[in-house]
């Protein structure tokens, strides 16, 4: 499973379905189900014969070789996908985000018990979907700061 790396490439903008939010729940229906479905989208997978079964299929797939997030990227920054923060897709549900109204912010920074003057502190995105703020604070800092180490090393 590719969950960090399916919410990095959304907060990097690309169109990201995950296998764990299709429900599938036979093991080898599932194989057969990624390797057949889907066909317009690349397939990464951790799975060497789950990827076998793709590159005897014709099907577009990547190997992905490491298990930790920050190689994950690494390795797919080489060929070529770019990860920078881009405020475009929703990292939770993929939705695409828009600008919200006054009052869908103030309705979430109240749900999340967040003070109101952040409604002028920050410049806002929304999923109408999850019903999510985002915003660039401590968090995005974090995520910048996160990629700036990968790309360094
Ligand atoms: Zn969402």
């Amino acid at each position: 499973m590719l969950g960090k790396l399916t919410t990095w490439l959304r907060i990097s903008g690309y169109d990201t379905v995950y296998v764990g939010d299709l429900n599938i729940m036979n093991r080898r229906k599932e194989d057969t189900f990624l390797v057949t479905s889907f066909k317009d989208r690349i397939l990464l997978t951790r799975d060497r014969e789950l990827y076998e079964r793709c590159i005897s299929s014709n099907r577009e797939v990547i190997f992905i070789n490491s298990n930790t997030i920050a190689e994950q990227i690494k390795e797919l920054s080489e060929k070529g996908f770019e990860f920078r923060i881009v405020m475009d897709r929703c990292s939770v549900c993929n939705n695409l985000l828009r600008r919200p109204s006054e009052e869908e912010i103030l309705d979430v920074l109240r749900k999340e018990g967040l003070p109101e003057d952040f409604k002028t502190r920050y410049e806002f995105w929304y999923c109408e979907n999850c019903v999510k703020l985002y915003w660039m604070g401590s968090h995005w800092r974090n995520m910048v700061k996160f990629l700036k180490n990968i790309e360094e090393r």
